[in-house]
């Protein structure tokens, strides 16, 4: 594995087959286990050189929108599920067309959209709002933070006829493990259990970080297995996260040291355009061998080749003096990377490349100045 560091394109992200697998089996025992069904959600990761070994252990794909659904529908040999907050008119036949099941976000959209999707003979469902928040300082992933547009609230569903509607949808989680989804479950349950009584499935979203080390995925289980009893329905869970978590690599080159104050790195990776959840989130990403400042011997600020002044990735330290020309590698680069890079300051996309399961390195896909010039007119 170290080994293919040095052989990828840089910036590239590296995708470990073999630790992706690990991930997969402790979603597959989740189904065996609980009868749920899991998908992946296309947001997180839509690698999809990686899709015909995903379809070996998952179900299908959870898109949202037309294009991901595509993406799913041409490459994922399984179920397509799709959430969308609107539906456009233009895109709803295709969509009825290749999606299995098709989620509205509001009854409005459910009676323009519903007879089409039903004389397709697809299952229909409702994306539900809980209002039970169960994150504090993310408002950004919070879909019961308040005026939330995402899921029809309990005083808007009531009076509504729910007939026809074949399932509910909730996702108010965001990397959370099983205590938030249980209470999550106790609130929705007083407030929709008894909608469901007459449906066939119930999907759970996302968010579920169901393959870190400190899920108990036991309790998932239990949980799981008594909806289903309850209500007599097919339960479904649609992770992203989960799926890649902990199985990708950004392997980076550095440029040039600068010193302003500090020892500064200018790397051939950017947050703005590789990494934009370090930003966002915000959050300091890990790299192989390095520490926090001031740890080990040499410390840097890290940052990126724009000329964005807050492109920075964060603050390290290494044993020995890190230098131009050499390579450094970012954990967890799998997920909201990829489906999230963009080209601004004309930098250039990152390689894609795998570390397979017979222990070779397989360099998927490079990118080049037409990638950058073709979407800007
Ligand atoms: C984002 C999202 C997911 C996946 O969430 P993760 O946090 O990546 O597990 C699933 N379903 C819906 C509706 C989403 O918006």
């Amino acid at each position: 594995m170290e080994k293919c560091f040095s052989q990828v394109p840089t910036p590239g992200y590296v995708i470990d087959e073999n630790l992706l697998i690990k991930n997969l089996e402790i979603l597959q025992y989740v189904m065996d286990k609980s009868g749920c069904k899991i998908l992946l959600a296309q947001k997180a990761f839509s690698m999809f050189y990686l899709y015909p070994l995903i379809s070996k252990y998952l179900i299908g794909t959870a898109a949202s929108g037309l294009f991901e659904a595509r993406l799913g529908h041409e490459e994922f040999d399984g179920e397509t599920h799709i959430f969308s907050p609107a539906y456009q008119e233009k895109e709803f036949p295709v969509i009825t067309k290749i999606c299995d099941h098709i989620i509205f976000n509001s009854f409005s959209q459910w009676e323009k959209f519903s007879p089409a999707a039903m004389a397709a003979g697809k299952s229909c469902g409702m994306r539900i709002n809980p209002e039970f928040s169960t994150q504090d300082g993310h408002a950004i992933y919070d879909p019961c933070a308040p005026y939330s547009r995402l899921g029809v609230t309990e005083t808007e569903f009531k009076g509504n006829d729910a007939a026809g509607l074949d399932g509910l949808h909730l996702h108010t989680l965001c990397e959370q493990t099983q205590e938030p989804l249980l209470a999550t479950l106790e609130v929705f349950e007083a407030k929709f259990g008894s909608y469901l009584k007459n449906m066939k499935w119930l999907n759970l979203g996302g968010g579920h970080h169901i393959t870190r080390n400190d899920y108990d995925v036991e309790v998932l289980i239990e949980t799981i297995l008594r909806l289903r009893k309850t209500y007599d329905i097919e339960v479904y869970l649609e992770p992203g996260e989960a799926v890649v978590l902990n199985t990708g690599f950004l392997v980076t080159t550095v440029l040039e040291t600068i010193h302003n104050g500090m020892d500064i790195l200018i790397l051939d990776t950017s947050a703005a355009c590789h990494m934009p959840d370090v930003l966002e989130m915000p959050y300091r990403p890990e790299i192989i061998g390095a520490g926090l400042p001031g740890e080990k011997n040499y410390s840097y600020r890290l940052g990126g080749p724009t000329c964005l002044a807050g492109d920075i990735i964060g603050d390290y330290s290494f044993d020995t003096a890190v230098n131009p020309g050499d390579r450094l590698v970012f954990c967890d680069m799998a997920h909201y990377t990829m489906v999230k890079n963009n080209t601004f300051n004309g930098m250039a996309l990152p390689s894609i490349s795998v570390y397979s399961t017979d222990k070779e390195i397989k360099i998927i896909r490079e990118f080049g100045f037409e990638d950058f010039k073709q979407r800007l007119s």
